[in-house]
């Protein structure tokens, strides 16, 4: 019998389709997050361009859940800023239009972002996961925004230095 041929590396590596790579940085964008009850991430795309991203974080000068503790009314942490808000007040604050674009969002949104990302003129929103009290789908609908629910992609990133001989740690 002959012997195998030298060991090589199988890589199992699936490109990811546009949906799947923007709905992973909303994964990445979330570990920002600073509420305990709710790790969320947004990101707003146009023409396949990142306009912006957010996550829910306190606002600024003020302490976050983490050190402060979370500000509970009604079953909600109201001490953050959510991140659709997030992602749209920064397009805001450096002048970049929102019109027609993608949220990626990693949770469905609350009925009050849902509202905001459809006055942004956001036209089209992805999500994986839903949120426990919301209306989002109900004014989504009534506004003509398209939601699609996708599978949560893949958590792991493969970044693979060893298969790529230009790519070297050291
Ligand atoms: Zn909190
Ligand atoms: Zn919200």
């Amino acid at each position: 019998m002959e012997n195998p041929p030298n060991k090589t590396k199988t890589v199992i590596f699936k490109r990811p389709s546009w949906d799947e790579y923007f709905l992973k940085l909303a994964m990445l964008v979330s570990e920002r997050a600073t509420c305990p009850r709710m790790h969320c991430g947004c990101v707003l795309v146009r023409d396949r361009q990142i306009l912006s991203t957010g996550y829910n974080g306190s606002v600024p000068a003020q302490p976050h859940c983490e050190e402060a503790g979370c500000k509970v009314i009604d079953n909600h942490c109201i001490r953050t800023i959510h991140a659709e808000m997030n992602a749209i007040l920064q397009c805001s604050s450096h002048g970049v239009s929102t019109h027609n674009a993608t949220a990626y969002i990693t949770n469905m949104p609350c009925t009050n972002c849902a509202k905001a990302l459809i006055a942004a003129g956001i036209i089209e929103v992805v999500v994986f996961s839903d949120f426990h009290d919301t209306l989002a789908e109900e004014f989504f609908g009534l506004s003509n925004v398209t939601l699609r629910r996708l599978e949560m992609p893949a958590t792991k990133i493969n970044y693979d230095l060893d298969s790529y001989h230009s790519a070297k740690l050291k």
